[in-house]
């Protein structure tokens, strides 16, 4: 199959099946393919819908974004998970207002510049946003290249990832540039799945690879396993006078939840006093159901506690910013997923 028999077939697919509507599709500007694209990132269409819509409406522009507090970034990415690319958006915003004049720069290159846009992420938002040349390969393209070309090792590898790129850029075509990087992705977000794919209704069909030697269940290779450690932690729900009010600290703007509110943790309970100032009113105290966050590089087996505390002082949290979080009329602030849960079985309660 040459180039121009790839993209066309893929072209002639989209124009009949690929999805046309979806809200970024709409106002095809720099800004908000690139939200989407960000939000997309091992994200479904389905979950990034609602968080783009309103994402969308309360920053339309570069400008608003670049001029809003990073917790109110924080707070409408909440439940989407993978926090950098909320802060990063952020940042990106900040530097496009003050050193792009407020304009998405028009190469793949400089937009690579940008904190948190990847090689592929450029060429998604300019092929989209002006139909200038760029090849992309995110997640789905690279699962179906995988299989179209029976790439026998894992797609991460420097090797793969040469030759699919070399690849994606000759198939991508002159013509309907943007047309065709959205084409690439619905077919592997629709048919080309990482389980199951729909073979029979794929436009590549006949000439894939993987088809042909039966191992669409075997390829993309998959990342070799390797086994992440535990770590445990209490995290502290405290209150004092007003139950429902729960004490929640500010992480550090970067690292693990960076940014975002938690609860005060400690590795040893009996340790609370030292490493966190509080003291917990011994008879207030209550385990509740223990729960596993899992980040890449390990799991987190968490024990919530619930306790009451004595009037906290300054030295608390190493002077961190406290915020008594009233769980009835919560704030608009970003939270730590676990934490977020742990509220809401409080709510719930
Ligand atoms: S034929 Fe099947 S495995 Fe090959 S690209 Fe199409 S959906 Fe993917």
């Amino acid at each position: 199959m040459t180039p121009e028999q790839f993209s066309g077939a893929i072209l002639d697919w989209f124009d009949q099946h690929g999805r046309h509507d979806l809200p970024w599709q709409t106002d095809k500007t720099a800004y908000n393919t690139w939200i989407s694209e960000i939000m997309l990132q091992q994200t479904q269409v389905k979950t990034v819908i609602p968080y783009y819509e309103r994402f969308i409406k309360r920053f339309p522009t570069v400008e608003t974004l670049a001029e809003a507090d990073q917790d109110e970034v924080l707070h409408l990415w909440t439940g989407l998970g993978y926090y950098a690319r909320a802060r990063n958006l952020h940042k990106t915003a900040k530097i496009i207002l003050s050193e792009h004049q407020g304009e998405f720069p028009q190469t793949v290159e400089q937009l690579s510049d940008l904190p948190g846009i990847g090689r592929s992420t450029a060429g998604a938002v300019l092929s989209i946003s002006t139909g200038r040349w760029a090849a992309i390969l995110d997640g789905n393209v690279k699962r179906v290249l995988a299989r179209f070309y029976a790439v026998e090792t894992w797609p991460g590898t420097s090797t793969a990832q040469k030759f699919l790129w070399q690849r994606a850029e000759a198939n991508t075509p002159q013509q309907r540039v943007g047309e065709y990087t959205q084409a690439m992705m619905d077919l592997g977000a629709t048919l080309c799945t990482r389980s199951k794919p729909s073979c029979l209704l794929c436009p590549l069909e006949k000439h894939c690879e993987a088809r042909a030697q039966g191992k669409t269940d075997q390829l993309p290779v998959p990342k070799p396993k390797k086994t992440i450690p535990v770590k445990q932690t209490y995290m502290l729900l405290l209150q004092q006078d007003n139950a429902d009010e729960i004490l929640l600290y500010k992480r550090p703007p970067s690292g693990l939840w960076g940014g975002l509110w938690s609860l005060p943790q400690v590795s040893d309970l009996r340790d609370t006093l030292n490493e966190t100032g509080f003291e917990l009113i011994e008879s207030s105290i209550q385990p509740l159901e223990p729960l596993r966050h899992t980040f890449s590089h390990f799991h987190l087996d968490i024990t919530p506690i619930k306790a009451r505390i004595n009037t906290p002082t300054d030295s608390v949290m190493e002077g961190k910013p406290l915020l008594w979080y009233n769980i009835g009329q919560p704030e608009n602030v970003g939270l730590a997923a676990p934490v977020k849960k742990l509220l809401q079985q409080r709510v719930n309660s």
